[in-house]
């Protein structure tokens, strides 16, 4: 294609030839339409647009022509040089386009890939359950309130109708931070002469509910509670413990009974019952422990030896925890006129309840802190 005409004109550069122009244009579109990536594209730029490019060469000999060739070879070098810039433009626009479609495939996550460089962590059973019982009660306008662990013996034991020389009160079952009439010192925070022990149930926490609030009172006391077992299977010095207490005019063991069926049946499943049975308290008269039909058979194990259950033995009932009519020496203890009100508490192990629930053997399972045992339970809501 090119011109046959080879004679030579003074005034005429060769840079400036229609068809070197057109050739040098077309050269340059052609390498930008082969240019297959951003990459190669930023070289054909270099090659066919930059300073050292024909067309910019063939720029600078413009200057150099007589006055009447100027304006033509600038038309024709101008048209040439905005055709292969608006080339780049839209290839560079292309390519972009792929490359970011490229990106979003080859970089998508795909968050149904089993996950397992880094093992999400589980909120430990005991916590949830607890939650839950507190939700259900709170639901029903129970405030939750907490107390300390290391706790007076007056709140732990005295208020609550147990006597100096009752059982529960010996070196056996309670650890004594501080024995009484030791002096408060450093640490402790006797009440008056007073000991202090680490809290053997949550009862405590009831009591000092009762001394800061004007009943009516509807509390519910989750917390740690210290007996000195050994730790094994179905002992651990430390478990948590759910206590809750109601004071209110007029309250009878129908309301204890109502409350308890609808805490069951939030925490089990809708058609499940309670039963009471006659027991003793010191700190509720009268005092009854509390059954709820077996969750896993319904108690349909009971006299069917094709059917035993492992969750209650085949008893069909599971016991829960104790409960009763709040002991009026108790009210008295904590300034409520026992004439004019009347209570209701009942309380249970958290732990007793997450084993029976979810099948856990072993309570030593709970305490060791081995993440297998506690990543089952994350996903519980
Ligand atoms: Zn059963």
């Amino acid at each position: 294609m090119s011109a046959p005409n080879k004679s030579y004109d003074p005034v005429e550069v060769e840079a400036l030839k229609p068809e070197e122009i057109d050739r040098a244009r077309d050269a340059a579109l052609a390498a930008i339409a082969a240019a297959g990536d951003l990459e190669a594209l930023r070289e054909v730029k270099a090659a066919h647009a930059g300073d050292r490019s024909p067309l910019a060469l063939a720029n600078r000999e413009i200057g150099a022509l007589p006055p009447h060739a100027k304006a033509e070879a600038g038309r024709r070098v101008g048209q040439a040089r905005g055709a292969v810039g608006q080339a780049l433009k839209r290839r560079q626009e292309e390519l972009e386009a792929e490359r970011d479609e490229r990106v979003l495939v080859e970089e998508a996550v795909d968050v149904t890939l089993p996950f397992d460089r880094v093992p999400a962590g589980a909120r430990h059973p005991l916590t949830t359950l607890s939650e839950r019982i507190e939700d259900v009660f709170v639901a029903m306008g129970y405030e939750v309130a907490e107390g300390p662990e290391a706790e007076a013996e007056w709140f732990n034991f005295d208020a609550l109708n147990i006597a100096p020389d009752h059982p529960a009160r010996t070196m056996q079952d309670t650890f004594f931070v501080q024995g009484p009439g030791e002096s408060g010192g450093s640490g402790g925070s006797g009440e008056g002469e007073s000991g202090v022990v680490l809290r053997t149930h949550t009862s405590p926490v009831q009591i000092r509910s009762l001394l800061e609030r004007k009943p009516p009172v509807y509390v519910i006391c989750p917390g740690r509670v210290y007996r000195t077992d050994e730790l094994d299977a179905t002992h651990t010095p430390v478990f948590h413990q759910v206590e809750l207490l109601a004071v209110d005019e007029g309250l009878t063991m129908a309301d204890l009974k109502g409350t308890l069926d609808h805490m069951v049946r939030s925490l089990f499943g809708e058609d499940l019952r309670t039963r009471l049975r006659p027991s003793y308290f010191p700190f509720t008269e009268p005092s009854a422990e509390m059954d709820m039909v077996c969750f896993a058979c319904r108690g349909e194990s009971v006299g069917n030896p094709d059917r035993p259950c492992r969750t209650c033995s085949s008893e069909g009932w599971i016991e829960l925890g104790g409960c009763g009519m709040v002991n009026p020496r108790v009210l008295t203890a904590c300034g409520v006129d026992p004439e004019r009100y009347s209570g209701f508490a009942f309380g249970f192990g958290i732990e007793r309840m997450l084993m029976f629930r979810h099948n856990v053997e072993d309570m030593r399972d709970m305490v060791e802190g081995d993440v297998r045992f506690t990543r089952p339970f994350g996903m519980e809501i």
